[in-house]
């Protein structure tokens, strides 16, 4: 064992401060990674105030973790010193189990090991995030990097990207379909770049005029606004797949009865629960809402490398690990476009 420099929320709702973070020593199919920057997600906000319930203090968020093999163990094969190397929202799964063997880790039926307020295998040591100067991970929750994109705005990759990435492909979205993007956050701001590069044609959905402009900026072919009724109703059974990354509960009817026949919307944003959802809308015209959780570890590979292929990165915004109790202020008010990343070099000593 070897202790780090990190930032931790030492309780609930407490400011983070600096803490001394144990990592393991290096075992036979471990990498050592050099975190050189870590993606600030609006989960690592929602876990260190308990928002989700208990959390396991102290807490050492950050699960959007990217930065360069300093050490890997003797039976270590996909990666080599200097490498550039991602760790997402997992360390760990049982490996064995249904979802595991299908590269579904996120979905293990025994112990999904999350990168931070979590445990390791052994359901006890707790894990701890990003927000430090090194981590030490099996190489199979490690992804590579390409040396063509730009290693800072990739980190948001690992948790916005994924998350996004994923049910696209799972619902096989490509040319010839109209695909909506609902809310413009860290979140959609990958969809939109997604299923455009998958082909599709992308409509952003969103309150506000100015977003919708924004997202055109990032390929967006058109932007409906929800708050417009009209341009609803016009639109109403258009699309055969909706991304809603809204994190927030909110009245889904207005977004199902965007779907035509055998359309779908897949929620990724949302945890809480949703009322008034109308079964007949969901009848008629035979409509599917269904869920997506990040990616398995295969697929987060496939998605890097699908980014180096077309160029895609996040919108991000550099700030110092000092500054991370100010950075959190202007996330709750959404004062970022479109992600906060953490330059790990502004580590205090
Ligand atoms: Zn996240
Ligand atoms: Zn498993």
């Amino acid at each position: 064992m070897f202790e780090v420099r990190g930032f931790a929320a030492p309780q609930a709702n407490a400011p983070l401060a600096p803490f001394k973070v144990p990592r393991r020593d290096v075992g036979p199919n471990d990498v050592h990674i050099e975190i050189l920057y870590s993606g600030v997600c609006h989960s690592d906000l929602h876990q260190a105030r308990d928002d989700w319930g208990p959390g396991i203090f102290p807490m050492v968020p950050g699960h959007e973790i990217v930065g360069r093999v300093k050490a890997v163990g003797a039976g270590v094969t996909k990666f080599k010193v200097g490498d550039y190397a991602g760790v997402g929202c997992m360390v760990d799964s049982c490996r064995e189990c249904e979802s595991c063997k299908r590269d579904l880790e996120q979905y293990c039926l025994t112990h999904t090991s999350f990168t931070y307020n979590g445990t390791e295998q052994d359901k006890t040591t707790p894990t701890y995030g990003g927000y430090s100067t090194d981590i030490v991970v099996q190489e199979r929750f490690a992804v590579k990097i390409s040396e063509k994109l730009d290693l800072k705005a990739t980190a948001p990759l690992l948790c916005a990207g994924i998350t996004t990435y994923s049910p696209l492909r799972h619902w096989n979205v490509g040319p010839g379909q109209k695909v909506g993007v609902v809310g413009l956050g860290g979140l959609g701001h990958m969809g939109v770049k997604f299923a455009k590069a998958m082909g599709a044609h992308v409509t952003m959905i969103t309150t506000s005029a100015a977003k919708g402009d924004d997202a055109k900026r990032l390929g967006a072919d058109a932007v409906l606004l929800s708050t417009d009724a009209e341009a609803m109703k016009a639109a109403a059974s258009s699309f055969d797949f909706l991304l809603n990354t809204i994190p927030v509960s909110h009245d889904l009817n207005p977004y199902i009865n965007l779907l035509r026949l055998d359309g779908t919307m897949v929620l990724v944003g949302v945890l809480t629960p949703i009322d008034g959802m109308i079964g007949g809308a969901l009848m008629l015209p035979r409509r599917t809402i269904a869920g997506s959780a990040i990616g398995g570890m295969a697929e987060t590979q496939e998605m890097m490398d699908f980014c180096a292929e077309h160029g895609i990165v996040s919108d991000i915004e550099v700030v110092d690990m000092a500054s991370i109790n100010e950075t959190y202020k202007r996330l709750v008010k959404n004062d970022v476009r479109y992600r906060f990343v953490i330059d790990m070099a502004t580590m205090p000593a």
